[in-house]
């Protein structure tokens, strides 16, 4: 018995209304593991209301079961949820302020706060957490703390949790992919998901516009600091002139480590009030700490950073000779 999850479950036992919400631009782990936690919660009985800062990204709507099931914060229409909730559950984010226009109502609301996740170098807002940074996903977290309630993992929660996992160990290639991870994904088998329709609803529905988009990063490739050092760039008018969407750039960063000898992998977007940073590294340079500098956060090997009003092009320089650093400092 693990007595974090203990106490959770006991939380989760004496109360009625819950809310969960997890952190901007959620990928597949923040969506899966609300989806898998709610679908539990709602199943004995609670109140559930999964309320997020940014909408679902079309990628992983097939795992809702109605348009429903999640809802994009307004203040106008869900600030009271927030204050008059028993439970307050935050997925898979380490500070608070990554739910972006929940925050302030977060952390004004007197429910419970409940913090479950992945990620190092947690804020402390909540007042129960499960946190382990050496867990492969929130998703497998949420799938301990179901286990150990002793229900049934049933198909509804079993598909979000693989997604979950899924997306978050890069298809089961990471290095927290462990056996016992494995033996985890047997059972959600087991329970109904079918791996080659999950793959294809993630991987292989995206619009022609997203691989014309993938070839304007490609194009923008500079190779640095003695081949260690790869970066690419996506700006809005990329994004415009290709038609595509936000969330098409998802994936992006992963190219940067396919070239032989780059230890770190660094993609740049622009946003309409900034730009973002993901952040990636191949053996020895924590990206984290890295991403830190810029006000970021993140795991050893993956992490990002958004810089609000600041110009790209203007930065990108500041954030390569950092970089550089970095290298030089922890590369042996
Ligand atoms: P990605 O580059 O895929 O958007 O993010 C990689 C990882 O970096 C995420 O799993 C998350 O842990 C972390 N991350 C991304 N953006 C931010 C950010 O703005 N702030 C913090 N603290 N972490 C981030
Ligand atoms: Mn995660």
């Amino acid at each position: 018995m693990n007595e974090k999850i203990e106490k959770i479950i006991s939380e989760i036992k004496s109360n009625k209304n819950f809310i969960i919400t997890t952190h901007v631009n959620p990928d597949g782990d923040a969506i899966g593991s609300e989806l898998a936690l709610a679908r539990y919660l709602t199943s004995i009985g609670k109140n559930v209301k999964i309320i997020n800062h940014s909408p679902t990204p079309d990628y992983l709507m097939f795992m809702l079961n109605s348009n429903e099931e999640i809802i994009e914060f307004n203040d106008g229409l869900h600030s009271d949820n927030i204050n008059d909730t028993n439970i307050i559950f935050t997925l898979d984010l380490s500070q608070l302020s990554r739910t972006k226009s929940l925050e302030g109502f977060i952390r004004k609301s007197s429910a419970t706060k409940i913090c479950i996740d992945h990620h190092p170098f947690p804020e402390e807002y909540s007042q129960f957490n499960l946190i382990d940074t050496l867990s492969s996903s929130t998703g497998e977290l949420i799938y301990h703390l179901i286990k150990q309630t002793g229900a049934d993992i049933t198909f509804d929660i079993a598909l979000p949790l693989y997604v979950a996992i899924m997306t978050d160990t890069g298809s089961f290639k990471y290095e927290r992919t462990t056996a016992d991870l494995h033996r985890i994904i047997a059972e959600l088998l087991d329970a109904g998901v079918v791996p080659v329709k999950v793959h294809q609803e993630i991987y292989d529905q995206g619009s022609a516009s997203r691989i014309q988009l993938l070839g304007r990063a490609f194009n923008s490739l500079v190779v640095d600091g003695d081949g260690k050092l790869a970066y690419m760039k996506i700006s809005l008018r990329d994004l415009k002139e290709t038609n595509s969407k936000e969330e098409d750039v998802e994936g992006f960063v992963s190219y940067t480590l396919s070239i032989k000898g780059v230890e770190v992998g660094l993609f740049f977007f622009e946003l309409e009030n900034g730009f973002k940073i993901s952040l990636r590294s191949a053996t020895t340079v924590p990206v984290n700490k890295l991403a830190a500098e810029f006000n970021g956060g993140g795991h050893f090997f993956a992490a990002g950073a958004r810089l609000e009003n600041k110009i790209m092009e203007d930065a990108i320089p500041k954030v390569i000779e950092k970089t550089t650093e970095y290298l030089q400092r922890y590369l042996k």
